[in-house]
């Protein structure tokens, strides 16, 4: 039986769950329709934290966003009365010129942000557990720390189905399209075929099936999470003594990682920022291998002494990256009652909150207070893998 709704959410991990929550909250009838369940690790948001920080090496237009967002993740956390963030400081390291620190110094500068600029002296006297080399310094910003991906999903879709939300799990959509004449949207699912006035598709590493038609050569990453219990125990890991930290080497390998904290065991967790493999969400490799943790092992010993220490466990995950590693945020170029967000390019997490909150002004009003801009998929892009061509870009189809 077709149902109709005011908005149909394609997608309910990170960005879809916080869409959810705020046209929900706005009065709007919502239809959430999710492949997996809820909070689920299939996807792009698990893996128990993600850090967060304002200092914004990859652009100074994301800081408004970021002080938004926090504002955001504040009232959640009231909201919602869940724990979902902590702050623990968060160093930017690498040598001066880096894109990390130098970077993170001209967002900080831009937007009058909070910071200090410490020497490898310093790094060691104040942070023991890291073992900067004598040319590299770092960025202190005391706002950094680390927000719970699968709690955050979790509190988004409970306020959302509070407020009204018709919220639906293991039921992949198969195509949406546009209504003839332009009025809305039709979804098909496995289980029915829905019509809402407009769609809000955030599908995560799916973005090249479901949104072929938009013509940005999406590349799929797997990327692995690693914990390690270090040598000597996490006492001198935990929060107020170990911030999270992204750390640059020479080369422009970046590894980042968190304090050990409540819920994780005796295991700190790290990654590598961007040295995945192209992947595909559905065949994705989920075990870790050993050269894997050879290769983090080695690069952790050589910058914090206590790790690697033992290996505990891995998890695989995925980037959506554009080929500018920049959002793709926006109503669909070709389809008005679409609106878009996707290409997160492994940094999004920390802006779930603001972009549930531009996607429910995006499929409300047809705008936003927020600077968009940078996230616009016409924007010149080439390069990744390509996903799209003609006969498909308006097809929409998830082919079975
Ligand atoms: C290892 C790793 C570390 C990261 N670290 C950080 C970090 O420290 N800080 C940070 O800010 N960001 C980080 N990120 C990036 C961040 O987690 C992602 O940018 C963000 O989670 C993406 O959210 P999303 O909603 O686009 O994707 P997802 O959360 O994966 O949501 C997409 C959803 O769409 C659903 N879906 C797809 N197709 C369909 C369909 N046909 N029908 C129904 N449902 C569908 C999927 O099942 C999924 O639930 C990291 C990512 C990874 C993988």
């Amino acid at each position: 039986m077709a149902t109709s709704y005011d908005v149909a959410v394609i997608g309910l991990g990170g960005m879809g769950s916080a869409a959810a929550r705020h046209l929900a909250a706005r009065g709007r009838r919502v239809l959430g329709l999710e492949r997996f369940g809820p909070a689920h690790d299939r996807g792009s948001s698990h893996g128990g934290s993600r850090i967060i920080r304002q200092a914004y090496f990859e652009h100074p237009d994301y800081v408004p966003l970021l002080l938004r967002s926090y504002e955001l993740w504040e009232e959640l956390c009231r909201d919602s009365g869940a724990d979902l963030m902590t702050t623990t400081g968060g160093l930017m390291l690498g040598r001066p010129e880096s894109r990390t620190v130098a970077g993170s110094r001209e967002s900080a500068e831009k937007w009058g942000l909070p910071y200090e600029m410490l020497d490898a002296g310093d790094i060691r006297r104040r942070f023991p557990t890291f073992a900067p080399a004598d040319d590299e310094v770092a960025l202190y910003e005391a706002r950094a720390g680390f927000v719970r991906p699968e709690a955050t999903v979790d509190a988004h879709l409970r306020l959302a189905a509070r407020d009204g939300a018709d919220l639906r799990f293991g039921e992949p959509v198969l195509s949406w399209a546009p209504l003839p004449g332009g009025e809305g949207v039709r979804v098909v699912t496995g289980a029915g075929t829905y019509t809402a006035g407009h769609a809000v598709v955030c599908p995560g590493a799916w973005a090249p099936e479901l949104l072929a038609g938009l013509g940005v050569p999406f590349t799929v990453e797997r990327q692995v999470q690693y914990w390690f219990a270090p040598r000597g125990g996490t006492a001198p890991f935990r929060p107020g003594r170990h911030p999270v930290y992204v750390w640059e080497d020479a080369g422009g390998t970046q590894v980042y990682g968190f304090p050990a904290y409540e819920g994780e065991g005796d295991g700190v967790k790290t990654a590598f920022f961007r040295r995945g493999t192209a992947a595909s969400p559905d065949s994705l490799d989920r075990e870790v291998h050993p050269g894997e943790i050879a290769d983090i092992a080695a690069h952790l010993a050589a910058r914090v002494p206590d790790l690697p220490g033992r290996f505990l466990r891995g998890a695989a995950c995925m980037y959506t990256t554009t080929p500018d590693e920049h959002f793709v945020i926006a109503a669909h170029p070709g389809h008005p009652q679409a609106t878009v967000a996707c290409g997160f390019s492994g940094h999004g997490f920390k802006f779930t909150p603001v972009v549930g909150e531009i996607l429910a002004d995006l499929a409300t009003t047809g705008a936003t207070r927020h600077p968009i801009g940078l996230f616009d998929p016409r924007r010149a892009l080439t390069g990744g893998a390509a996903v799209c061509s003609p006969d498909r870009r308006d097809a929409h189809e998830v082919t079975p």
